[in-house]
Formats: structure tokens, C-alpha cells, sequence
């Protein structure tokens, strides 16, 4: 039986999935979404030279001697246009935005002026021509592209599109995911508490796992472990551009998942992952879906999801950033570990003086759903490590936040 290594399973699953195709969305609902096309300034920003400061416009060599005495000849507020030109001794009140008026080379900021006489103003520093001054296009310049496609957009991103009036924008579709469980043991949210059997709670996790990337997901519910029935419900998966399949996975005499699943003309890549928690986790496809064959056991369900899931839905949705952010944190005490797979355990992180201290959750059995509900992220301990000290400095993969880095950002 083959075992791949994580990193390995990573780019069988990514030579498999590509980008989904492009629709138009509304500016206002298109948060996290991924432009699918480079766009351009229609305008030069700002539209002229304005200030950068409430103050005065002046002509810089006004100034040679200070304090200096100046004659305001016009007041310029933020929206009006300079009517008058500013000559040798004079200088006009201008506010932040405002355009710089003919004549003037520099803005000083009221701060190092004093009132004088009516209409006079004494300005008591010397400024360099361009002073306080934001140039014509210094912020964007008129078809210039702004932004590429594959940009990620943010609520910086937002307000670009919105100052090029882009009141819809084209983005990657994102993939229609459909969640399955199965298991004769599991109980559904509406069945009656019965204590003889495992609440399903691997349907609820997934999907939250999925919409924190901005996808609603579709749960089909609880398939028993019987051919016929897990069989219509695999075939209505496959209609979907990712299927989710948790339980069945591994090698006892009633999971199902694999013969039926290969019987509905599912190619195979993978079966077998050297991982710990998760290694019976599968990956297959057919033209229009890709399935994933998620372990029962709730933390590996979890887990698998952020390793192999995770980077391929961001990829559909245009995403260049596939991989959750790693930091390098002190592990605050020793853990043992056998080599062959690599390991992912759950650790809090707290701040120290100097980075990160990671400490493991507790119990790190594969079912104790506890360990993920604490932890902030996954220590990845290499698959050829024989332990690691206290002490010693690792890599944490993070559960949450939304920005992503361009490799695992660890080694096996
Ligand atoms: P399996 O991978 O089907 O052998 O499942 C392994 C174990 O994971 C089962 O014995 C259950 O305890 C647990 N399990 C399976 N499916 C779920 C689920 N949907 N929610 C919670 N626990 C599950
Ligand atoms: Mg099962």
C-alpha cells in the first residue's frame, strides 16, 4: 500500500484542480473574492496638485526671510477651484484636498502660522517648493493598471475598485462543495439524543471549515454504511464541483467508500497519506468533480481538510496564496514522536517577549474534538523527527485568519 507524504498528497491534489471559471459580482458583496481581470485607473488621482495640509499656499521664495507677512487673497476649501493667481507677497487658505492655485510652489501648514491683520497671515517657517503638495497622479495615474487579476479583494482592494468606479467586478466562481457523512453509528442534529450513538458532528465542522473560506457548502446529510444507499447519495455528490466524504475511508469490512465511489467511475489518486491524525484520507476525480475522502475520526477530518481541502478550493476560487500562514514558535515543553509520519498537533500560542510560545492542547487522540476547539494552530512535527525538545523552535501552522502564504511553509 502506498503512503504518500503530506506535501506530496499536496500536489497530486493541486495538479488536479485548477481554476473555476468567471462571473460578474457586485462591488458591495464581492469581499475575498479574487479579481479575474487587470484593472485600470480611469483618471489621474489626485486630479490636480493639491494640499496636503490646512495651511496657506505660498511662494516658496516669499519666504527667505521669516517670519514674513502675507496677503490672503482667496480662501480654497476641498471641491472648489482656485479663481485667482497667487503673485510675490500674497498666499491664498487652502484646505487638505483642496487644488494648489497658479503661482504658488508650496503649502504651509497652519500649525506654523499665526493670524496677522484681517487678511494677512505671518508665516514663521521656510518650506522647500512642493512642500505639503500631492502631486497630479501621484496616487494613481490614468490607465495605469491598478490592480491584476488574481488579486485577492480586501477592504484596501475595495476602495481601489471603488475609486475606479467599478461597481461590479469580475471574479473567479467559487466552487459549489457538497458535505457527506456516513456511518451506521451516527446520529443527526434533528434525531433524538441516543447513547449509543456518535453525534455527527464531522457535517458541521466541515462546513464551517468551508464557509471560513467563503464558500456555502451544501450538507447532504448521513449515508448508512450500505452500498445501495451510499451510492445514491455519492452519485448526487459527484454533481457538485467538490464532494466531501467523511467516514468510510479506511480498510474495515463496511467502509463502502472507496468500492463505490470507484464504481461510479472516480479515478483514484490517492488512498493512503503518512499523516497523523488522518492518514486514511483519499482524493479522486471525474471530469467535473473532486472528491475527498475525509478519516470519521473528528480532529483528522479537521485536519485533512486544512492540508489538502483548503489549498484546492482556494485554488478553484483564482487564489495564488493556497496555504495557511505558519509562524515559528518555542515549544514550552518536550514531545515525543516515532519517525514515519508526520504529525500535526494542536498548540495554543501565546506572545512572549521575543515571538511565540506554542504549547500542545492536552489528550491529542484522533476523536478529542476538544484539542482542535482550543487549539490556534498546528504544530507540524516532520515525519523524520525522533521528538522535539522544550524549548526547541517549530513550525505552527494557524487555524484562522484570512491571509495565506504561497508554500506549507514546512518540511517533512
Ligand atoms: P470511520 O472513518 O468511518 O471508520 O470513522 C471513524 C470514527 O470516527 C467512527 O467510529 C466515529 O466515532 C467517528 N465518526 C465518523 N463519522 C463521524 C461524523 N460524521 N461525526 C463525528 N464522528 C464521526
Ligand atoms: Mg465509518
Amino acid at each position: 500500500m502506498e503512503y504518500l507524504s503530506v506535501t506530496n498528497a499536496q500536489q497530486r491534489v493541486l495538479e488536479c484542480v485548477h481554476k473555476l471559471d468567471t462571473e460578474s459580482v457586485e462591488l458591495a458583496r464581492s469581499i475575498g473574492r479574487v479579481l479575474a481581470d487587470d484593472v485600470r485607473a480611469n483618471r489621474d488621482l489626485p486630479p490636480y496638485d493639491v494640499s496636503a495640509m490646512d495651511g496657506y499656499a505660498v511662494r516658496s521664495a516669499d519666504l527667505a526671510k521669516i517670519p514674513a507677512v502675507l496677503e490672503i487673497i482667496e480662501d480654497i476649501k476641498a471641491g472648489d477651484l482656485p479663481r485667482s493667481t497667487v503673485r510675490a507677497g500674497q498666499c491664498a487658505r487652502i484646505m487638505t484636498g483642496a487644488p494648489v492655485p497658479q503661482g504658488a510652489d508650496a503649502v504651509i501648514r497652519v500649525e506654523d502660522t499665526q493670524a496677522s491683520t484681517e487678511n494677512r497671515v505671518q508665516i514663521n517657517a521656510a518650506v522647500k517648493p512642493g512642500n505639503d503638495i500631492r502631486l497630479q497622479g501621484e496616487g494613481m495615474r490614468n490607465g495605469d493598471v491598478v490592480l491584476t487579476a488574481g488579486t485577492e479583494i480586501t477592504p484596501g482592494v475595495t476602495g481601489v475598485l471603488a475609486t475606479v468606479k467599478r461597481a461590479r467586478v469580475q471574479v473567479y466562481r467559487r466552487p459549489r462543495v457538497a458535505i457527506l457523512s456516513t456511518g451506521n453509528e451516527l446520529e443527526g442534529m434533528d434525531d433524538p439524543v441516543d447513547p449509543d450513538k456518535i453525534p455527527n458532528s464531522n457535517s458541521y465542522a466541515l462546513m464551517a471549515q468551508v464557509q471560513a473560506l467563503g464558500i456555502e457548502p451544501d450538507l447532504l446529510g448521513i449515508a448508512r454504511d450500505d452500498p445501495a444507499e451510499l451510492k445514491d447519495y455519492l452519485q448526487r455528490g459527484l454533481g457538485f464541483d467538490v464532494l466531501l466524504v467523511s467516514g468510510g475511508t479506511s480498510v474495515g469490512v463496511h467502509d463502502y467508500v472507496r468500492p463505490v465511489i470507484e464504481s461510479l467511475g472516480v479515478q483514484m489518486k490517492f488512498w493512503r497519506v503518512a499523516m497523523k491524525p488522518g492518514h486514511p484520507v483519499a482524493f479522486g476525480i471525474t471530469a467535473h468533480t473532486r472528491f475527498f475522502g475525509l478519516p470519521g475520526n473528528p480532529v483528522s477530518s479537521m485536519v485533512c481538510f486544512e492540508q489538502f481541502v483548503a489549498p484546492a478550493l482556494r485554488r478553484m476560487m483564482g487564489h495564488q496564496r493556497l496555504f495557511r500562514r505558519t509562524i515559528t514558535a518555542r515549544l514550552t515543553h518536550s514531545i515525543k514522536h516515532q519517525p514515519g509520519r508526520s504529525e500535526f498537533v494542536r498548540v495554543t500560542l501565546a506572545k512572549e517577549a521575543s515571538g511565540y510560545a506554542a504549547t500542545s492542547t492536552g489528550a491529542q487522540g484522533s476523536g478529542m474534538l476538544l484539542s482542535m476547539a482550543r487549539a490556534d494552530g498546528l504544530l507540524v512535527v516532520p515525519a523524520g523527527s525522533t521528538g522535539l525538545a522544550a524549548d526547541s523552535i517549530v513550525t505552527v501552522q494557524l487555524l484562522d485568519g484570512t491571509v495565506f502564504q504561497d508554500d506549507t511553509g514546512f518540511r517533512e
